[in-house]
């Protein structure tokens, strides 16, 4: 029994490590030669945490997971305290820590957990073509591959997305860009121990400790989608759009390297419900493509691995590794992630809409709510979102 793994990312690497526990061998495909993560660092939430856990990977996020023990919200133009509170509350009542981590060290890690040399790097699948019986997919160098199944897990740009679904989908345009990297810890900034967020004017600044004495931080400002990108002028743009606001914010823009700055326009896909097409399944953003505002992408792939595993041990159990379980397993995996991975997605959007002023009214009545936030509120919705993961 082989699958096709396409994609080594989060999705690709824990899906990966899910179906070795259940003693399925794994082909892991990756498009490109050396691996330049989109992105910063990753907020890895309780839920994903107990998934890395689950995968016997719990060890990779002790050691990357930074100290964020509580959490804050500052008015961006006064630097005033708006809510302030320790995470304690949540971690009790989830069981686990939540973990921000690089996103460089966290991919680098679930690669060498698996075996660097075990992976085929520079094969970008193309087509696929499948049959009751198995899976063939066709790389852009000609080569090809076969399996039992595959685990699509290539990405938001998924190439193996139209065949799963018949269509091609469309990504929409968040309506605003993302600024992110890492800074060595300096709590004239933000407190080496806390996730600190300075909100005004539907833009919001974020700083959170990961492991080895840095901050990741990033910016976000209501944008039009297509402006030119250019690394010399990051200092200068931050500063302009950042203009009159506190302190703090004003260190971090001096302390950023432009260098090692990501500039992203954020979008995600309209969620859809079919994950699966007989023996192909999707998983991670090439399933489900949110907005990184309830940093739940990289958690839901995690998730969707668990699930998956969980669904060929309940699928093989008793009957040995059928073509039939391999179906009945997929089709099993779609049921359990559908609804859940739609809602978080839909759930992203709305607190994308409220945090980045699509109407200002509504932002403006969330910025008075956090004034009289004593954490409970914020604490219950990190929870919910928690506890709907498959280890709650
Ligand atoms: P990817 O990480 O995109 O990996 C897909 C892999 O497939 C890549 O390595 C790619 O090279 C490869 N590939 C692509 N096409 C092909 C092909 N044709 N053939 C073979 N291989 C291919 N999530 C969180 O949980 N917490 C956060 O705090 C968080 N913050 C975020 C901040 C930002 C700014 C962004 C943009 C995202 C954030 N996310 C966060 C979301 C998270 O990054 C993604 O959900 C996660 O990386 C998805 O993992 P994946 O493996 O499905 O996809």
């Amino acid at each position: 029994m082989k699958a096709l793994i396409i994609g080594a990312g989060i999705g690709g690497m824990s899906a990966a490590a899910a179906l070795k526990q259940q003693g399925i061998e794994c082909d892991i495909f990756e498009a490109v030669k050396e691996i330049k993560p989109v992105g910063a660092a990753l907020s890895i939430w309780s839920n994903g945490v107990k998934c890395m856990n689950h995968l016997g990977m719990g060890s990779i996020m002790d050691e990357l997971g930074g100290p964020m023990h509580n959490m804050a919200y500052h008015d961006g133009f006064t630097g005033t305290v708006m809510t302030q509170f320790s995470l304690a509350p949540l971690v009790d009542a989830v069981g686990e820590r939540p973990c921000p981590v690089s996103r460089a060290d966290l991919q680098s890690q679930m690669i060498d957990w698996w075996g660097r040399d075990k992976i085929q790097f520079g094969k970008r699948i193309e087509k696929v073509e499948q049959s009751e019986t198995g899976v063939m997919a066709y790389f852009t160098d000609g080569t090809s591959a076969i399996g039992d199944f595959m685990i699509a897990a290539d990405g938001t740009h998924s190439a193996v997305r139209t065949h799963v679904l018949g269509y091609q989908t469309e990504r929409r345009y968040a309506d605003y860009v993302n600024w992110n990297g890492l800074v060595e810890i300096d709590e004239n900034i933000a407190p080496a121990d806390q996730w600190t967020t300075f909100v005004g004017d539907g833009k919001r600044v974020s700083i959170m400790p990961i492991a080895d004495g840095r901050f990741y931080f990033f910016f976000d400002v209501p944008l039009p989608k297509g402006l030119e990108q250019d690394r010399s002028t990051v200092i200068a743009d931050l500063t302009g759009y950042f203009a009159g606001w506190a302190e703090p914010v004003q260190k971090l823009i001096a302390a950023i390297n432009p260098e090692t700055t990501n500039r992203i326009e954020i979008h995600d896909i309209e969620p859809f419900d079919t994950l699966v097409k007989g023996n192909i399944a999707l998983l991670g953003d090439a399933a489900h493509s949110t907005t990184p505002d309830i940093g739940q992408g990289g958690c839901s792939a995690l998730e969707d691995s668990v699930v998956l595993g969980q669904c060929f041990a309940d699928q093989f159990k008793g009957k040995g590794k059928t073509v039939s379980g391999v179906l009945a397993a997929l089709k099993q995996y779609e049921e359990e992630r559908r609804f859940r991975v739609k809602d978080l997605v839909l759930k992203a959007r709305k607190r994308c809409d409220v945090t980045h002023g699509k109407d200002m009214q509504e932002t403006q009545a969330w910025y008075d709510e956090l004034r009289h936030e004593t954490g409970e509120n914020i604490i219950a919705g990190l929870r919910t979102t928690i506890i709907g993961g498959p280890l709650a």
